[in-house]
């Protein structure tokens, strides 16, 4: 379907709605506008045409080089032609750096480019013929200077039978149908903490929440019923755990199945969520932290993490809180909303203890600077064990034991959810951040009443070994490490500076070796799908026996290889309630289970 009239009246006729929408809150002339095209999905190209306003002399405009993950990406390298002009002439382009340009003019300048984006998953870009997702901040320059000014947006060339899904204010409803979307947002920052999906996907609220939370899913192999149950019970859960409902809407954009390209995970904003998953089973726990992060992260906000500077890293200690904690959350969720039963909640931690342990950087690497390092995650050497240790999983476990201390130390009258709970009205409800660690250590003071100045020295600043044992049987919990089969590849996986894995460290006599693989082999297909990323995690989720099959290219061309998955025995770390527990380890056991504490008793769920 082609409307090229009716496209060009009613970009007219939204330009002129935005700008009576506007002119109340601010001085309409002074928006910065885009317009994005996405006439060629298959093409994967961006364009875009920005219009700044009340320019004198000249104006810089800057393409964020990161966002979404703690990493420098350099969205600018997928920027293509940067053209600008003052009114009808063209304006002089002079770039200042990789990610800098600097137009000489005034009045309205308007700069023209187009960007190319082509990756799956909720922290990058696409567009193809099958949706659209972006995340604005790696496709839209900002002015450094005015950053603070309200923005509109336009999508216009949306295909036919497509609708766009974003948190922001949109005029969806009447001009959908003209194959444009316009929104609006009250600065730079709020604009790219929200993404935007264009496609033909499911949508629908989630029953029974006031404020009202919408679900948008592109994907297939789902279940409508089971996801609403699941989705009830966790925004339930976290929305009663906090006393708090701070939006008016919040929107889940889910990719599920072949849509996410393999890859997955979730992305944090202040009033959605982007989380992408290969299948349905990883949903409930990738979830349960992004909804909590509405509050830890988007609101209870570490110091250092503002203001935003999008042009490089962003150095912070407490990722550990900010993202470990909120994975705490995540199993406290899963168990106390009863999508866990209390064993599969023991057998994560043990999961998080055995990832602990199995890494030798965990022996030196402290939870903090574990924080600071996540800007090296994009380097595959970062990612050995001997070179890091996770802030997620080390965050995780601290605060499933500080949980423990405060209940302990208390008499199992308080808990971390008063710490959080804490942490939001005095600091996110008020518009302050936390100084980082040094906040939160103060504020676990307070609602336990003693310090807590050793642990976070040892523990959180240092890199002393976490005394599980003795921590976990305050709680009525064993914590043994326990020797266990495991499957075994038999080799080990390298990952290349281009990005290609090749077979290393091939054992003589495994079912690979006898299978033909080779050390040097570069693996083209793992089970005819791409290479996981860790095959550590996912050998965990296989048994020995298992086939496996691998397309390999070596001097002599491409071959498939098929062999058996062998087994190897490893260190694990089992967590179970221990049969001698007294009666007020069982208590703080059961307050930690259901979230309840003695000053405030259980309220039925
Ligand atoms: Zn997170």
């Amino acid at each position: 379907m082609s409307h090229t009239q009716r496209r060009r009246f009613a970009l007219f006729a939204v330009l002129a709605v935005f700008l009576l929408g506007v002119a109340a809150a601010s001085s309409a002339s002074a928006a910065i506008r885009y317009t994005i095209s996405i006439d060629h999905p298959e093409k994967h190209l961006f364009s875009v045409e920005m219009q700044i306003p009340n320019v004198s002399g000249g104006v810089t405009v800057q393409m964020p080089a990161w966002n979404a993950l703690y990493q420098i990406r350099d969205f600018s390298s997928h920027v293509r032609q940067v053209t600008a002009s003052a009114g009808e002439k063209a304006a002089p382009l002079e770039k200042l750096d990789k990610q800098s340009w600097l137009i000489t003019g005034d009045g309205t300048i308007t700069v023209r480019y187009t960007t190319y984006w082509d990756e799956p998953g909720p922290f990058a870009s696409q567009l193809n013929s099958e949706h659209a997702f972006l995340n604005l901040a790696m496709i839209l320059f900002y002015v450094p200077s005015r950053r603070d000014e309200g923005v509109l947006v336009t999508i216009r060339d949306v295909p036919g039978g497509w609708r766009v899904a974003t948190a922001l204010s949109d005029f969806d409803s009447e001009y959908g149908r003209h194959h444009f979307i316009g929104f609006q947002a009250k600065d730079y920052d709020s604009l790219v903490d929200s993404p935007v999906e264009a496609g033909s996907f499911d949508e629908f609220e989630l029953p029974g929440f006031s404020p009202r939370i919408r679900v948008v899913v592109h994907g297939d192999s789902w279940k409508r019923e089971h996801l609403i149950e699941v989705l009830r019970r966790i925004c339930r859960y976290e929305l009663d755990l906090m006393q708090d409902r701070p939006f008016e809407t919040y929107t889940f954009i889910f990719h599920i199945g072949k849509i996410t390209g393999g890859s997955g995970g979730g992305m944090e904003h202040s009033y959605s969520t982007a989380i992408s998953v290969s299948s349905e089973e990883f949903l409930p726990g990738v979830a349960a932290h992004e909804f909590f992060h509405l509050w830890n992260v988007k609101r209870i906000r570490p110091s250092s993490l503002e203001p935003v500077d999008y042009s490089k890293e962003q150095w912070t200690r407490a990722l550990w809180f900010a993202e470990g904690v909120t994975s705490t959350y995540s199993s406290f969720t899963e168990v106390r909303s009863g999508l866990w039963s209390r064993e599969q909640f023991y057998t994560d931690l043990g999961y998080q203890i055995t990832e602990l342990e199995s890494r030798p950087a965990n022996r030196w690497k402290s939870a903090e600077e574990s924080s600071l390092d996540a800007w090296l995650e994009k380097y595959p050497l970062y990612n050995l064990a001997e070179s890091s240790a996770s802030y997620y999983t080390k965050g995780q476990v601290l605060g499933v034991l500080l949980d423990i201390l405060i209940r302990d130390r208390t008499n199992n009258t308080a808990s971390l959810d008063d710490v959080l709970r804490s942490l939001n009205t005095d600091f996110a409800q008020k518009g302050r951040t936390y100084r980082d660690s040094l906040d939160v250590r103060l504020t676990v003071e307070k609602i336990a009443g003693s310090s807590f100045e050793e642990f976070f020295r040892r523990y959180v600043a240092r890199a002393d070994p976490l005394p599980y044992a003795e921590i976990l049987s305050l709680a009525g919990l064993d914590v043994q490490l326990k020797k266990a089969g495991r499957a075994s590849a038999g080799f080990a996986v390298n990952r290349g500076p281009s990005g290609e894995f090749s077979v290393t460290g091939l054992l003589p006599g495994s079912a690979a070796a006898a299978a033909g693989v080779q050390d040097g082999d570069i693996i083209l297909q793992w089970n005819d799908g791409e290479v996981p990323r860790r095959q550590d995690r996912w050998l965990r989720q296989r048994r020995p026996g298992e086939i496996l099959r691998l397309r390999v290219r070596r001097d002599d061309g491409e071959m498939n290889l098929e062999f058996p998955l062998g087994e190897q025995l490893e260190a694990i770390w089992v967590v179970s309630e221990s049969a001698s527990a007294g009666e007020k380890a069982r208590r703080i056991r059961d307050g930690l289970l259901r979230g309840v504490t003695q000053a405030r008793p259980a309220t039925k769920r």
